[in-house]
């Protein structure tokens, strides 16, 4: 299976093949980025079908804290050694955490070289690897350095999930009951009736997720209007985020509190049925996602909105379900109301 992703500068265009990996053949020197966990479990096998002048490893560290500039320039420190040039080929092998740093390296490197994402989280191959968005972490938030910056090709492996602890399959889950929420009631009434362990649906899961995700770039690849849709359940899942500093759910887990949090102030404002929301609910449960978090203070977890780099002249902006598989883009939230939804969650 493949989808085509069609851009306004056509020179820039794409495609995500699905299981399709069979050889990757190059002409020129190869780096691969990785990290030593994916290595040890997958590195032998995407190497043997691996063809090209000469190969490199780039095994940074694993995890969220390493994914900030001190790793790109270890990265870089590594390309140059390795004399990699101008017509040499960038390889991201990991989660969202590699292909967001991998992009982002290859987006600077020597101004800019080939990079192509295989994905070996659920959440990377229907969510972060496909779309352009590349970047690290400062002291001063999550992704605040980076570029848009797309791939030449993705390779979504679904025999590398296999491995995945099934936390992280989950948080994978969540992003593509996000898109089906906000695009797409088939998919979603499809997901209700799903058995994800069985192989065929797992790749029609990211399947249906990959062609959402790439209709939303093709409208609106920098990410100026329609693409912030993707951010629906993340306006409450980053101040969760925060206040658990990081440590207590995963992004996906986070996702997944936030949109029923967002589908909560949904019934309020009439954009959604109780019904409606029951059925997201429980479909989130059936993945094992949380769904519920404690507010200790609805106060600072209002303030917080506006710590969000999405929260632009200080206004709110809430990506809300209109029904299932339609939404509404809304800056125009009265604060008691917000407060009032806050105040369920305590
Ligand atoms: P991650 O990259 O940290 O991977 C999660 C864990 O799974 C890591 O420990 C990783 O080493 C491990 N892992 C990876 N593949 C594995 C496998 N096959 N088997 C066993 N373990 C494996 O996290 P993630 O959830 O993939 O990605 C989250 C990151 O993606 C965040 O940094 C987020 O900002 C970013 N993101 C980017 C975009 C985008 O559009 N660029 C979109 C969504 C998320």
């Amino acid at each position: 299976m493949k989808i085509d992703i069609n851009l306004k500068d056509e020179s820039r265009n794409y495609t995500v093949f699905i299981n399709e990996l069979r050889e990757l053949k190059f002409d020129t020197k190869v780096a691969v980025i990785t990290n030593p966990k994916v290595a040890g479990l997958h590195l032998n096998s995407l190497l043997e079908n691996l063809e090209c002048k000469e190969k490199f490893i780039i095994s940074v560290p694993d995890g969220e804290e390493y994914k900030n500039l001190g790793t790109i320039e270890q990265i870089l420190e590594e390309l140059f050694t390795s004399k990699l040039d101008r017509s040499s080929v960038i390889i991201a092998f990991g989660g969202g955490v590699i292909s967001d740093m991998a992009g982002f390296a290859a987006s600077i490197y020597q101004r800019g070289i080939k990079f192509i994402n295989i994905p070996t989280t659920l959440l990377a191959q229907v969510d972060a690897s496909v779309g352009g968005k590349t970047g690290v972490n400062n002291k001063f938030g999550k992704n605040l350095i980076g570029s848009f910056y797309q791939p030449r090709a993705v390779y979504c492996e679904s025999k590398f999930l296999k491995t995945l602890p099934r936390r992280e399959f989950a948080a994978g889950v969540a992003e593509a009951i996000k898109m089906a929420v906000m695009f797409d009631k088939d998919m979603f009434e499809w997901l209700e009736g799903a058995n994800l362990k069985d192989e065929a649906n797992l790749q029609q899961l990211i399947y249906k997720s990959v062609l959402l995700k790439a209709k939303a770039v093709e409208a609106d690849e920098l990410e100026k209007g329609a693409r912030a849709v993707l951010n629906y359940g993340h306006t409450f899942a980053h101040v969760i985020e925060n206040e658990t500093e990081y440590k207590k759910f995963l992004h996906g887990e986070a996702v997944a509190i936030g949109m029923n949090m967002a589908n909560a102030l949904a019934v309020k404002l009439g954009l959604l049925s109780s019904e409606e929301k029951g059925r997201v609910e429980n479909l989130l449960l059936k993945f094992n996602l949380p769904t519920r978090y404690s507010v200790a203070n609805v106060d600072s977890f209002y303030e917080a909105f506006f710590l969000d780099k999405k929260s632009e002249n200080s206004v709110i902006k809430f990506i809300l379900p209109k029904g299932i598989g339609g939404y509404e883009m809304r800056k125009d939230i009265n604060k008691d109301i917000v407060m009032e939804i806050l105040s369920e969650f305590r």
